[in-house]
C-alpha cells in the first residue's frame, strides 16, 4: 500500500471534511528546507502560509535543528512541577526581557507560565484572570468580553471566546456565555474613511459594554491588529491604545492573544508594541518555536502572580497543568529561534520583504473580483467577492478559494485560503523572486476562481 492508502485507512485530518480526500488526497511530504516542501515524488511546494503560521525562519533550519538534537541527547523531558531545567528558565528570562512594556514600565510582564499550544495558552489566561479576581475576593467577575470575528483556538474555553460559526456552530450548547463586542476590522469602513478613524469609532460600543459590565467581567480578550483565522481582517493600533486605557479605568484585565501575530509578523516584535501598550496576559505559541514543536506561554504581571502566592492552606495556588509543560526540546527550539533574531536585523529585513509583497500584489487592487488587498507587515490578504462595488461575497458553497488552492498546488505554491480570502504569510527567509512567484501563481488562481 502506498502512503496515501495507508493514510486513508487510519488517519483523521484536522480542519478537513474527510470526503474531500476522495478527489484530492493529502500530499505526502518527505522533507522540507527553507520555504520549500518536497513531496514523495520530488515535487516542490513553496510554503506561502508558513505551515499554518508557525514557521518563521524556514523548514529544517540548521541552527534550530542542531539545538533540538543536542537537547535530545541530554534531557528530553522532565515534569516541571517540583523540578526545573535550564531551557525553561532561560526561555522565560528571554520572553520576559523582550515582552512589550509600557512607557516608564507602567505595566510590565514579569512571569511566564507554560502551556503546550495556542489554545491551552488561551485557556490558561482565561482561568488565571478569573481566578485572580476570585482570589482577590471578587466572585462577581465570571464573564469575558471577546470580539466579533475572533479566533482563539478550539478547546472549549478558547472556542467560547471565538466567533467563527464554521468552528463554533455545532458546539454552541457546550460553550460559556461571552459578551460580544463589534470588531474594529477595517474591511467594513466607509469609502474614504481611514483605518484609524474607523477603528477608533468601533471602540465606542466596547467602551459602553465595559462601563455597563465591568462588575461581572474578568477580562477582554483580543487578537492585536490582525484577526487571522477570521480572514486576515486588520485594524488600527489606536483601538488597542483605547482598550488598554478603558480596561485600566474600570478594573478589567486585557488578554492579548499574540499566538499568530507575535514574533515579528506585523512589523514589530509584538503587535501590542505598535500601540505602546502591554496586556495583563500575553498568549504566545505558533512562531515561538520557529515551527518546530508545540509550545505555549502566557506572560503576566507581578500583580497577577502575587494574588496566587501564599500559604498552601490558603488554597489560592494556580493548579493548572499539562503533562508536557515547559518541554525542554520545545524550549530549546524557541531559544534557538529567538537567537536568530539577534544574529540578523530580521524586522528590518522583513520591512523590505513586506514592500516587495505590496508591489507584487498591487495590480490586484483593480481586479473586478477583488474587494480589497490589505497588509500588515508580513501578512497580505486578498478578499475575493462576487460584486466589487457592493462587496457581495460569493456564496460559500461555491468554494472559490479552493479553486485557488488547487491551482496553487498544481503550480507548486501552497496557498490555503480562508474561505475566499487568499493570503500570504510566508517564512521570513523567502526571497524577492519567491514572493513574485507566489503572487503570480495566486493571480492565476484568482483568474480561474473568478472566471464565471
Ligand atoms: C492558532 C491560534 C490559536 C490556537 O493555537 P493552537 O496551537 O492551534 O491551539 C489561538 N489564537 C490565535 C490568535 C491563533 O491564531
Amino acid at each position: 500500500m502506498d502512503l496515501r492508502e495507508r493514510d486513508r485507512a487510519v488517519l483523521w485530518h484536522p480542519c478537513t471534511q474527510m470526503q474531500d480526500h476522495e478527489r484530492l488526497p493529502p500530499i505526502a511530504i518527505r522533507r522540507a528546507h527553507g520555504v520549500w516542501l518536497e513531496d514523495e515524488h520530488g515535487r516542490r511546494y513553496l510554503d506561502a502560509i508558513s505551515s499554518w503560521w508557525v514557521n518563521l525562519f524556514g523548514h529544517a533550519h540548521p541552527t534550530i535543528s542542531a539545538a533540538v538534537c543536542r537537547q535530545a541527547q541530554d534531557l528530553e523531558h522532565v515534569l516541571l512541577a517540583g523540578f526545573t531545567h535550564e531551557p525553561a528558565v532561560a526561555l522565560a528570562e528571554r520572553l520576559i526581557e523582550m515582552s512589550p512594556a509600557e512607557p516608564e514600565n507602567k505595566k510590565r510582564l514579569t512571569r511566564c507560565f507554560y502551556a503546550d499550544n495556542g489554545s491551552t495558552a488561551v485557556e490558561v489566561a482565561l482561568k488565571m484572570s478569573f481566578h485572580y479576581w476570585r482570589n482577590r475576593g471578587d466572585t462577581r467577575k465570571t464573564r469575558f468580553i471577546a470580539l466579533e470575528n475572533a479566533y482563539h483556538g478550539e478547546t472549549l474555553g478558547a472556542l467560547a471566546v471565538s466567533d467563527l460559526p464554521l468552528y463554533r456552530e455545532s458546539y454552541g450548547p457546550l460553550l460559556m456565555d461571552v459578551i460580544r463586542a463589534p470588531s474594529p476590522d477595517c474591511y467594513h469602513r466607509k469609502p474614504g474613511e481611514g483605518w484609524g478613524a474607523y477603528s477608533a469609532r468601533r471602540f465606542e460600543p466596547l467602551a459602553r459594554l465595559l462601563e455597563r459590565h465591568a462588575d461581572e467581567v474578568c477580562a477582554v480578550i483580543i487578537e492585536p491588529l490582525v484577526q487571522c483565522a477570521g480572514g486576515m481582517r486588520m485594524y488600527h493600533p489606536v483601538y488597542l491604545e483605547r482598550l488598554r486605557a478603558a480596561c485600566d479605568a474600570v478594573g478589567v484585565h486585557l488578554i492579548a492573544d499574540e499566538v499568530a501575530v507575535g514574533f515579528g509578523r506585523t512589523g514589530s516584535m509584538f503587535a501590542c508594541e505598535q500601540a505602546a501598550v502591554s496586556p495583563d496576559f500575553l498568549c504566545l505559541s505558533k512562531g515561538l518555536t520557529g515551527g518546530y514543536l508545540a509550545l505555549g506561554a502566557v506572560l503576566t504581571t507581578d500583580e497577577v502572580y502575587g494574588a496566587f502566592y501564599g500559604d498552601f492552606a490558603s488554597r489560592i495556588a494556580f493548579l493548572h497543568s499539562h503533562s508536557y509543560t515547559g518541554n525542554p526540546l520545545a524550549c530549546r527550539a524557541a531559544l534557538a529561534t529567538l537567537g536568530l533574531f539577534d544574529e540578523r536585523p530580521v524586522l528590518e529585513h522583513n520591512r523590505l520583504l513586506a514592500r516587495t509583497m505590496a508591489t507584487a500584489t498591487a495590480h490586484l487592487h483593480d481586479h473586478p473580483h477583488v474587494a480589497e488587498v490589505r497588509q500588515t507587515g508580513m501578512i497580505v490578504a486578498i478578499e475575493l467577492v462576487k460584486d466589487k462595488v457592493h462587496r457581495v461575497p460569493y456564496p460559500w458553497q461555491e468554494r472559490r478559494g479552493r479553486i485557488v488552492y488547487v491551482h496553487g498546488l498544481s503550480r507548486g505554491v501552497l496557498l490555503r485560503p480562508l474561505g475566499d480570502v487568499i493570503y500570504f504569510m510566508p517564512p521570513y527567509v523567502i526571497t524577492e523572486d519567491e514572493i513574485r512567484l507566489m503572487a503570480e501563481v495566486a493571480t492565476e488562481g484568482i483568474e480561474r476562481a473568478t472566471a464565471e
